[in-house]
Formats: structure tokens, C-alpha cells, sequence
């Protein structure tokens, strides 16, 4: 594969990134989460202001800003670049060791620090389709964090490029740099207006070419059981064990359909993630998961049926079912004007890349900012097995996405 001119700064910039620990923690109510967050957010302040980006900022809710300003003096639509500095607390982040296999032969790839961990082409078709190119992967221990720190390398490259070649026709460029996107806490109520773009794209997709404008909506649901507690020795006709009402609702649910591990595709589900309490009391925590709100409505019902039917069995326990709204499938918003879309497909073709867009089973911080009108599409990144030990990425596809995103720049200063 020929030596691209992003090549060398992007596996120095990802590999500088992945190594910073920035694991978010769902339990902490603090804003980013982690504050290690802070050791990348204020390396990427630096990093911005050296390279000549304008309004370099770090707000008050930990997303770093900054803008490129203008080369043409025509108006143009504002554009926002976006990528998430944390990583998910599925898989531990700390003492990440990222190594880097150039001109990758094809042959199976054992991680050094856990031997049992192996990338193989057989079972990885998308690693065979990357002989020659350079392959980031960690040691075994750790996720690689390609997730999303390849967006974060590629958006730094695109900056670095837009403000040091100034005959690049594009008009102004806004950057934003998130945390604790993977806990579903990256969009904080300001961002947009703190933003002030027309339309944003995250760099936080996966595959060559995905361009993703359909996001799963998502609902949260919590369950609480109020039992009857008393003491075991003089409990008959008077204990109500919150614990034995908790199994009937979970028993009465669909198993064998509307499951995480039961459905693809456009299939919905209601997923149990957590469950504590004790013979007096117990809470379920549940998501909810589909493209379509008529679909995830159902969902809720489906739940808050089977609460209801428990409770009847029980009139002196008390069960209730809240159900808060989470995000929003993209698509609703995007639908109506497909131009970021099309102009995302455009600058990919340009670069002989065919796109393609498939429904992603999950959301990302676009499905907030879309749903709060700054219509927000994905961009892919290349990285793959994300969340995991086995979490790799090619710096060729991150190469193509920082091209794609400049495509983009110039395509957009010319709407
Ligand atoms: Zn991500």
C-alpha cells in the first residue's frame, strides 16, 4: 500500500492517545466522569493551540472546542467535526500498550501479554482485507481504544492540514472533542448552541466507506419492587419477598424473543443489565431498544404489562415501572434533508471508496445533537472489535477518513 501523507502522523498521533488511560465510570456523578479524562482533554488544548486552531477552549462540562476559520469569504454552512476522548468501561483501559504491525503479512496476530488472544483472518474477513497495510492492536490485557481515539487522531490530522495547506477552499470549521460518550453522557445541553455549527459529523464509526445516518431509539426503564419485610421466624401469611416478585417479572418477559442475544438487524429488545434489592425491596434496570418509536413504545408496554399482571398477583406489594426517554433514531431528523448525507457520500466516492449505510444497533452522541437539531451522521474510522481485547484498526482507513472529512470541508463550502 503506498505511504499516504497521513500515514505517519496518524500512527504517531493514535498511538500518543491510546496510551492515555481515559476509562469513564458510570457510577461517578461527576462531569467528565473520570478526571483522567482531563490528561487527554488538556493535551488536545495544547495540541490545537500549537497547531494555529482559533477559540481553543475547555468548557465547563469537559468538551474542547475550537475553530478553523475560513479560507473562502463567500458564506458557507458552519461544519463541526466530533470524536469522544473516553473509552468504554467494558474492558479495562489502563496501561494500554498499543503496537503497531506495519505492512501486515496476513498471518494470525497473537497479542504478546495473553497468548490465548489471537486476531486470525479466518475469523476476522475484514484483517484479511488489510494485507500491507499498518494494523494497530493492543497487548491482550487491555481494549486498544480505537474507540474513539482514531477519531480523535483524525479529526487532530484534519486540523493540522486544514490550517497549515491555507489553499484549501473551505468555510468555517468547528471541532469538538467529547467525553464519556460510552456512558451516553457526551452531549451536555450547551454543546450546540457552544457549537454553533449547521450540520456535525462524529468520527466514530467503524468499516472503509460506512457512512451511518439510522441509530437505534432508546428508552431506559427501572422497576421497583416494594415488598412487605418482617422477620422470617414470624413471617407466615405476612412476609412479601420483593426478590420472589422480581423473578416472576423477569420470568413472565420474553426469553426466547426481544433479547440482546435473541435479535439482529432491525429487531428490537428489552434488555435486564442490572438487578439489586434484598426481601424488602428490589429495583430491575432495564434498556429498551428500537429503530422505530411505534416499535419502542410496544416495547414499554410489553414491560409495563407484565408489571402490572405481577402486581395484581400481590395487591400488597407495590410495583412501578418508570420509563425515561434516552435518544432518538437519527433518521427521523436526517430524513427530511439528506444533504449531509449525500455530501458525506459524495467526498467518499471521491475518494474510491463506494459508501454504504447500514442501521447502527446503538447510538452515538450524533443521536442527541440530531435529535437537538444539529443534524449529526457517523463517519467511519476503521476500527473494529471495539469495547475488547481484540480491538484493532488500520492507519490506512483512518488515512481515508481524515481525506474523507477534508472532501467534506471543501464539498460544504460550496453549499
Ligand atoms: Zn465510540
Amino acid at each position: 500500500m503506498p505511504n499516504n501523507e497521513f500515514d505517519r502522523e496518524l500512527e504517531d498521533r493514535f498511538v500518543r492517545y491510546a496510551r492515555i488511560d481515559t476509562e469513564a465510570d458510570e457510577a461517578s456523578p461527576t462531569t467528565p466522569s473520570t478526571s483522567k479524562q482531563f490528561d487527554l482533554l488538556n493535551l488536545l488544548v495544547a495540541e490545537l493551540k500549537e497547531t494555529g486552531a482559533q477559540d481553543v477552549a475547555l468548557t465547563d462540562y469537559g468538551v474542547v472546542l475550537a475553530t478553523i476559520p475560513a479560507t473562502v469569504e463567500r458564506k458557507t454552512p458552519t461544519v463541526a467535526f466530533l470524536a469522544h476522548v473516553d473509552t468504554s468501561p467494558g474492558f479495562s483501559g489502563t496501561g494500554v500498550k498499543p503496537i503497531v504491525h506495519h505492512n501486515y503479512d496476513g498471518s494470525s496476530i497473537v497479542l504478546p501479554d495473553d497468548s490465548s488472544m489471537v486476531l486470525s483472518p479466518e475469523e476476522f474477513p475484514y484483517l484479511a482485507q488489510k494485507i500491507g497495510d499498518d494494523i494497530v492492536t493492543a497487548s491482550g490485557t487491555t481494549l486498544l481504544g480505537a474507540d474513539d481515539k482514531a477519531g480523535v487522531a483524525i479529526v487532530m490530522a484534519m486540523a493540522n492540514k486544514l490550517l497549515s495547506d491555507r489553499s484549501i477552499e473551505h468555510g468555517p470549521i468547528r471541532i469538538a472533542f467529547t467525553p464519556d460518550e460510552e456512558i451516553g453522557r457526551g452531549v451536555h445541553a450547551n454543546l450546540p448552541a457552544d457549537l454553533k455549527a449547521d450540520v456535525a459529523y462524529t468520527l466514530d464509526g467503524s468499516e472503509l466507506g460506512e457512512i451511518v445516518y439510522e441509530t437505534f431509539s432508546a428508552d431506559k426503564a427501572v422497576v421497583h419492587i416494594q415488598g412487605v419485610s418482617i422477620h422470617p421466624g414470624q413471617a407466615k401469611d405476612q412476609l412479601v419477598n420483593a426478590l420472589h416478585l422480581a423473578a416472576k417479572i423477569i420470568d413472565t418477559l420474553p426469553h426466547v424473543t426481544r433479547t440482546p442475544e435473541t435479535t439482529d438487524g432491525r429487531q428490537g429488545f428489552i434488555h435486564l443489565y442490572q438487578m439489586s434489592g434484598n426481601a424488602a425491596a428490589a429495583d430491575l434496570q432495564f434498556i429498551l431498544r428500537d429503530f422505530e418509536r411505534d416499535g419502542l413504545q410496544a416495547l414499554g408496554e410489553v414491560l409495563t404489562k407484565v408489571c402490572d399482571a405481577v402486581q395484581a398477583t400481590e395487591p400488597r406489594a407495590q410495583i412501578t415501572c418508570t420509563i425515561t426517554s434516552q435518544y432518538r433514531n437519527m433518521r427521523y431528523w436526517l430524513e427530511n434533508d439528506m444533504r449531509p448525507i449525500e455530501l458525506a457520500r459524495e467526498a467518499c466516492r471521491a475518494l474510491g471508496v463506494e459508501p454504504f449505510s447500514t442501521p447502527t444497533r446503538g447510538g452515538t452522541d450524533g443521536s442527541r445533537l440530531t435529535e437537538m437539531g444539529l443534524p449529526t451522521p457517523n463517519l467511519f474510522t476503521g476500527m473494529q472489535n471495539f469495547h475488547g481485547p481484540l480491538e484493532w484498526i488500520s492507519i490506512q482507513d483512518m488515512a481515508r477518513a481524515t481525506e474523507l472529512c477534508i472532501n467534506l470541508a471543501q464539498l460544504w463550502s460550496n453549499e
